[in-house]
């Protein structure tokens, strides 16, 4: 990197002390846009770069709440309002015993460049907390939900900061957020996506991030001449991208075979009953390892990582961020793979990327190609402001011409700034510079 950039990543470590996703995160923009600011050295005069990795505006917070046995607990809750450039904040509410400011960073920062790529005008933030949804009642999730948003909802608004699901936040979760805010606010707006259909919900939204990263592997595929057909694809995670993932893939004659969740990972040679797993894990909240119960020729493996070693054509990881490390990437590479696509954010790690690049195979990052669902509540957006609602087919183009726009904006950016087929690279240029123009625009902010 050149010194500029050097000096910014010298002051991130420095002023984040400890929180090393964020690090990386920044990091890796940073070496990507290197040529960008050679070009135009006036990103380095208005200090662009130093005010971008400077989140304009972070909230943390107490959630107390009271569980089955009486008992109060007390959470920890975040928001980080990353940059509003280009759009209100947008970007998912994380619910999860790891989360900490550290993480909530690191994706609202890959949130700014996702969000200006797909094509919409929102820009990037993250929330979430340490609690953890699962083995809760309904009723506990309420009262944490509750708790959550009698705080949060000060801070956001439709035309302000719009949140929505990701990790442990699904239908359940934003149903009671939602119920509180509108109550807190007295007003019936469109302040979260991921709603449910009945109340401002758009079709869609819950597939989306699956079938967009679909999409956007397609066209990896067609650049190297192939398609899904008959291809051994292994899928992390078992929630609401893998599961979407797979129905995708699966309907383009793609024979998924693993899947997993955070105990281990399933292997079903002739092909992942998905029914089955979204019966499991939509309806009864069980975990990966009952497949088997009821797929007596499928294998079940204890441990999450090891699912890498399953020999594949096609690796989707999407259940969470570093889940391949350069040694489980060589290990993929070994075994054949040859197109990895990133439905988690962040799921690889610098070492497994750039083993994955130097060993030639295709590899699509995650603010690009799992973009599909923040672009999908860009829709629900528009479709709330306009008291509308749009058809599945309807929502479904959409999102596929988004894809593809995304795909067209990195293979270009790549080629422009003399990294043709980088893919990494052409995201992040990509994103960095329609963020950076408009900063620009907006004077010292
Ligand atoms: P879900 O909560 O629906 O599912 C997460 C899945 O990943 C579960 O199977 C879970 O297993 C597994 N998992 C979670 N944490 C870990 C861990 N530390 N180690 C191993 N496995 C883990 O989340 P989503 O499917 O919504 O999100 C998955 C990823 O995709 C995340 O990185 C998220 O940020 C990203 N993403 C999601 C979008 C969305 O629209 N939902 C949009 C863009 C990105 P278990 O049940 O055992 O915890």
């Amino acid at each position: 990197m050149s010194q500029y950039l050097d000096s910014v990543m010298e002051k991130v470590v420095a002023r984040n002390a400890g929180e090393k996703e964020f690090h990386q995160a920044v990091k890796e923009v940073l070496e990507s846009i290197e040529p960008v600011l050679e070009k135009h050295p006036e990103f380095i005069r208005e200090k662009i770069v130093d005010r971008l990795v400077e989140p304009e505006r972070q909230i943390m917070f107490r959630v107390p709440w009271v569980d089955d046995q009486g008992e109060v607990q007390v959470n920890r809750g975040f928001r980080v309002q990353f940059n509003s450039a280009i759009g209100p904040y947008k970007g998912g509410i994380r619910l999860h015993p790891s989360v900490y400011l550290g993480i909530i960073k690191f994706l609202g920062f890959e949130q700014i460049f996702k969000n200006a790529l797909t094509t919409t005008p929102i820009g990037g933030g993250k929330g979430g907390s340490d609690f953890d949804p699962k083995g809760k009642s309904n009723r506990e999730v309420m009262a944490f939900c509750q708790s959550f948003m009698t705080e949060l909802w000060r801070h956001i608004g439709p035309d302000t900061d719009v949140p929505a699901g990701d990790i442990g936040t699904g239908a359940r979760e934003i149903g009671y957020m939602f119920g509180q805010y509108k109550r807190l606010s007295n007003t019936f707006t469109g302040v979260l996506t991921g709603k449910g259909l009945d109340w401002g919900g758009s079709l869609t939204r819950t597939e989306a991030t699956g079938y967009g990263l679909v999409y956007y592997v397609t066209r990896m595929l067609q650049d190297a001449n192939t398609d899904w057909n008959g291809k051994k694809v292994v899928i992390s995670g078992s929630g609401n991208v893998a599961i979407y993932a797979t129905q995708k893939a699966q309907s383009l004659g793609a024979n998924v075979i693993a899947l997993s969740d955070s105990n281990g990972y399933v292997v079903d040679e002739s092909g992942i009953d998905l029914a089955a797993v979204r019966e499991l894990k939509e309806v009864r909240r069980g975990r990966i390892r009952e497949y088997c119960d009821s797929h007596p020729s499928a294998q079940y493996f204890e441990g999450c990582r090891n699912i890498w070693t399953v020999p594949c054509n096609i690796a989707l990881p999407c259940a969470t961020q570093n889940e391949i490390n350069g040694d489980e990437a060589a290990i993929l590479v070994k075994n054949g793979v040859k197109f990895v696509g990133e439905g988690a954010n962040m799921p690889s790690t610098p070492e497994a990327i750039a083993t994955f690049q130097e060993s030639g195979v295709a590899f699509g990052p995650a603010k690009a190609a799992n973009a599909g669902g923040v672009a999908t509540s860009a829709l629900e957006m528009s479709q709330n402001s306009m008291r509308l609602a749009w058809s599945f087919e309807e929502v479904d183009a959409k999102l596929h011409g988004i894809m593809n726009a995304i795909y067209d904006q990195c293979t270009q950016a790549a080629e422009t700034y003399g990294k043709k087929g980088d893919l990494v690279a052409g995201a992040n240029i990509a994103g960095f510079l329609k963020v950076a123009r408009s900063m620009m625009a907006h004077g010292v902010v």
